[in-house]
């Protein structure tokens, strides 16, 4: 890994205006304080519920949303002080992969066209266009004679390789992928996990993935974050988060893994209740009211990232009384 991270983020705070049903306005929070790092030839997971602010923060890492505080950074430079040039480039070299790949083409374009369109930004010379668009098409397992169909004659695994390819055509460095394969099937699934991770070595990507699927994170990352309502309670190498993990919320969504049979104990005895809404963020430690461990000092005080070594640390007061 190199030592100045790719992209990072630095204290990152979010809220959006909501109205509520008595048409009174609130402030949620959907990211307080997030700070990350994402490192040349890394694949680094972001899991969590949903409402976590998994989505919040790929699209403002991506430069598609901006916070109300804090900074991403582009090879150690703020996004907001890019020069327009610079601005251009980070654009290019960081691609987004979203859930609903439909969502992100044009209807009305054959998938030909959506996917060279990043190419002909480029500059691509027309000879050459055709043979990088093949390229491009039969790494993601496109048949190439498909350039003239629209968008909605391809099934959604289909539309996830257009949308694979179209990410790919603009030569990214980053990928960042928001829960990429959540609404295919599970065979379907299994194909376009492949599918990035051939991509990543083949065009020596980094990526960025979120998914509330922890057991997919396990298999493809090699850093995992874990959000829970806005903040980052655990992060760490996927196998040691996996294997001791030190906050009781991983503990909790390891445990609710169909088929691990890792608790002895089940979902509901370690994850009380639902998700609180962001509206209103508890006190103290934010997981407290949820946390079958929590003590008094869990409900006053916040507690502190601490590093546990290994690049693994944990938001928990109680991480070393409940995990060694
Ligand atoms: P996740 O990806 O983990 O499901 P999100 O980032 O989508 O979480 O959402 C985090 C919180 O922010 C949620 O409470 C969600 O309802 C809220 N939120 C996200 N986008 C908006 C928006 N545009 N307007 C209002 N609230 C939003």
């Amino acid at each position: 890994m190199s030592e100045t991270p790719l992209l990072s983020a630095v204290n990152l705070h979010k809220t959006f205006k909501v109205s509520s049903h008595n048409n009174s306005t609130g402030v949620l929070t959907a990211l307080d304080r997030v700070s990350l790092q994402l490192f040349a030839g890394e694949t680094l997971g972001i899991a969590g519920e949903s409402g976590c602010g998994k989505s919040t923060l790929a699209k403002i890492m991506a430069g598609l949303l901006k916070p109300d505080g804090g900074s991403v950074l582009y090879k150690g430079k703020q996004l907001a002080q890019l020069g327009q040039n610079e601005r251009t480039v980070f654009r290019r070299k960081t691609q987004m992969i979203f859930q609903d790949p439909f969502s992100s083409l044009n209807p009305r374009m054959r998938i030909g066209d959506s996917i060279s369109e990043p190419l002909k930004i480029a500059g691509i010379p027309a000879p050459m266009l055709r043979k990088e668009l093949t390229r491009i098409m039969t790494a993601v397992g496109l048949q190439s004679d498909v350039v003239d169909r629209f968008p909605d004659e391809f099934s959604g695994g289909q539309r996830q390789r257009i949308g694979i390819a179209r990410a790919l055509a603009a030569s990214p460095e980053i990928l960042i992928a928001d829960e990429p394969v959540s609404s295919l099937d599970i065979s379907i699934q299994a194909q376009i996990i492949n599918i990035m991770l051939q991509m990543k070595s083949d065009f020596s990507l980094s990526m960025m993935i979120v998914s509330h699927n922890l057991l997919i994170l396990r298999h493809i990352c090699d850093r995992i974050i874990i959000m829970y309502l806005g903040a980052v309670v655990e992060s760490g190498p996927a196998s040691e988060l996996f294997q001791h993990c030190r906050h009781p919320y991983t503990e909790a969504l390891i445990a609710a893994i169909p088929g691990l049979h890792t608790a002895n104990v089940s979902r509901g005895e370690l994850l009380r209740d639902d998700l609180p809404s962001a509206l209103s963020i508890p006190s103290g430690c934010r997981f407290h009211p949820r946390c079958r461990y929590a003590v008094d000092l869990c409900r006053h005080e916040v507690p502190k990232i601490t590093d546990h070594g290994n690049g693994h640390s944990a938001a928990c007061h109680l991480s070393n009384k409940l995990y060694g």
